[in-house]
């Protein structure tokens, strides 16, 4: 078992979820999951090794089972605990209005943004609760404004994936309090990162005005959020959000 707390950060090859990996390189030994880019995450978990820090990359599709169960396989084997899970790796599910939505589509971005999340969440429950001989953990879901905005006249069914995760993680929260696992999300706005490749070209230049702060943020403006409700500094702290979105 390794000496330093252990984070496993699902989608952690790019964006928001290698930055959260950067930001807690200096404390936590990480579990890096991705499910296409190898290449980013074996780049990303070389890097973090040159910080002191042991970075393993996990090839796992969270909207399958099977696959997570593996990835937790991979966790109990190279590291022995798990201190902190960080429900990140999310979907758009394509970009449009209510006419682009179909079954089809509607079931992968369940099975990655919400099953997903619970699975792992289940996953890593059963190893940090203390009731079942773990030491305790957290638990970090990252959500979007979305939730509580409903997209922005697009994107509704994404915005409502992540109103189920929040959901989840204020019942989770309530549900795993006494056995020492708090449970949180964050929410970020309007963030730069391949996530908007998804939509039509600018529409991060076009968001950016009805921003209060007039900006889009960065990946390293969200990393702190997560970091902070995983810390001991918030262990009074659970089923609650941080929105880190310029004041939207
Ligand atoms: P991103 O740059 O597109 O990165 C997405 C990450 O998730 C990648 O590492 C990707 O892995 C991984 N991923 C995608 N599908 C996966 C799956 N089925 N299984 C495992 N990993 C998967 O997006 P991002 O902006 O960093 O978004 C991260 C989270 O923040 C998402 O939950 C998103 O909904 C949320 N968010 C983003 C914004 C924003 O403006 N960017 C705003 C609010 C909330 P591969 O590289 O292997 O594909």
């Amino acid at each position: 078992m390794t000496n330093r707390p252990v984070m496993l950060i699902t989608g952690a090859s790019r964006g928001i979820g290698a930055a959260v990996a950067r930001a807690a390189a200096p404390t936590y030994d990480v579990l890096l999951d991705y499910a296409a880019s190898s290449e980013a995450a074996h780049r990303l978990a070389d890097e973090l090794g040159a910080m002191g820090c042991r970075a393993e990359p996990v090839q796992a599709d969270v909207g399958d089972e099977a696959q997570v169960l593996a990835m937790f396989d991979q966790l109990d084997t190279s590291f022995g605990r798990l201190d902190v899970l960080v429900n990140n790796a999310g979907i758009a599910g394509g970009y449009g209005t209510l006419d682009v939505v179909n079954g089809e589509m509607l079931a992968r971005l369940w099975a990655v943004n919400i099953t997903g999340a619970f699975i792992c969440a289940r996953e890593a429950a059963a190893r940090m609760r203390t009731d079942r001989g773990g030491l305790g953990g957290s638990i970090v879901n990252i959500s979007s404004k979305a939730a509580v905005l409903g997209g922005s006249g697009e994107w509704v069914y994404y915005a409502a994936s992540k109103g189920a995760l929040d959901t989840m993680t204020i019942g989770l929260s309530k549900e795993l309090a006494a056995v020492g696992v708090r449970v949180n999300g964050v929410r970020p706005g309007l963030i730069e990162s391949d996530f908007h490749l998804h939509a039509p070209p600018g529409r991060v230049e076009r968001m950016a005005p009805i921003i209060p702060m007039q900006r889009s943020g960065t990946t390293d403006e969200v990393a702190p959020a997560v970091l902070w409700l995983a810390s001991d500094a918030a262990s009074y702290v659970t089923g609650t959000f941080i929105d880190v979105t310029g004041g939207r």
